[in-house]
């Protein structure tokens, strides 16, 4: 059910992200190092702040309902079946996201802010950048996940998820209320149907049975859900602990 939405959604972000410049000014990881350093604000700064904030309430959606990186793997999901491993590489992304972030900051406190710009990085540019910013994040998506497996990219090197891994973390530990997936695990019959379709390759139906769907690699896909016949999972805009 949920995919015959999110999937068109996803879909046509990363066409837009790749058709129109404009896209790029908002989810650009380079844009936002140069603005850092001539003291500005720009249309990637908002929306990285406005991904975090979102994350205390939304978690990882936006990873897999908006995110033209997901658009991407969705695509290259009809001919690549293999899953990638949650192996260590898990971790590569952290080290990413760290450097990247840390460079911005330091670009910030060292020139300061002094102006807001959404359109930075829209007038100088140049037919190569245009082509880099185009076809720069395919360049980066297809082979590791031709090589690796499906959505590879997304769990190994993708700068933005520990943002949104940062804000979900922060959510729990203050228990607040959130988009999470709660299971009613004595109706599971084991069929491991979420299990074999979940993109992020989680043991969905060892966490459901236990009780406990929120792993930080889970993008709230909402696949567990659309295959789980018994309707063990679903879901929730709850607090991590209702008691409390
Ligand atoms: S799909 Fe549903 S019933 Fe089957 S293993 Fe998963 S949670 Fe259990
Ligand atoms: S656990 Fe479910 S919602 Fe989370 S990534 Fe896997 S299939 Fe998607």
């Amino acid at each position: 059910m949920y995919q015959r939405i999110r999937k068109p959604i996803v879909i046509s972000t990363a066409i837009l992200f790749h058709v129109l410049l404009i896209f790029h000014l908002f989810f650009s990881p380079v844009i936002i190092v140069m603005a850092s350093n001539k003291s500005i604000i720009n249309a990637s700064f908002i929306a990285f702040v406005l991904m975090f904030v979102l994350s205390l309430f939304f978690g990882r959606a936006y990873c897999s309902w908006f995110c033209p990186g997901c658009g991407i793997q969705e695509i290259l999901a009809l001919f690549i079946k293999r899953k990638s491993k949650n192996s260590r590489a898990l971790y590569i992304k952290y080290f990413i996201f760290s450097i990247w972030i840390g460079v911005i900051i330091f670009g910030y406190i060292s020139n300061g802010i002094h102006k807001i710009d959404l359109t930075y990085g829209m007038s100088d540019i140049t037919f190569e950048r245009k082509v880099i910013l185009t076809i720069g994040a395919i360049v980066l998506i297809v082979p590791l996940t031709t090589i690796f497996g499906k959505f590879a990219s997304c769990k190994y090197i993708c700068w933005q998820a520990p943002f949104m891994i940062i804000g979900t973390k922060i959510r729990d530990s203050i228990n607040l209320n959130g988009l999470r997936i709660i299971s009613h695990s004595e109706a599971c019959n084991e069929c491991k149907e979420c299990t074999k379709i979940c993109p992020m390759n989680l043991d969905v139906m060892e966490n459901a049975k236990r009780g406990k769907c929120n792993n930080t690699e889970c993008i709230l896909c909402g696949n567990c859900i659309d295959h789980c016949k018994n309707r063990v999972l679903r879901f929730s805009f709850k607090k991590q602990n209702p008691a409390t």
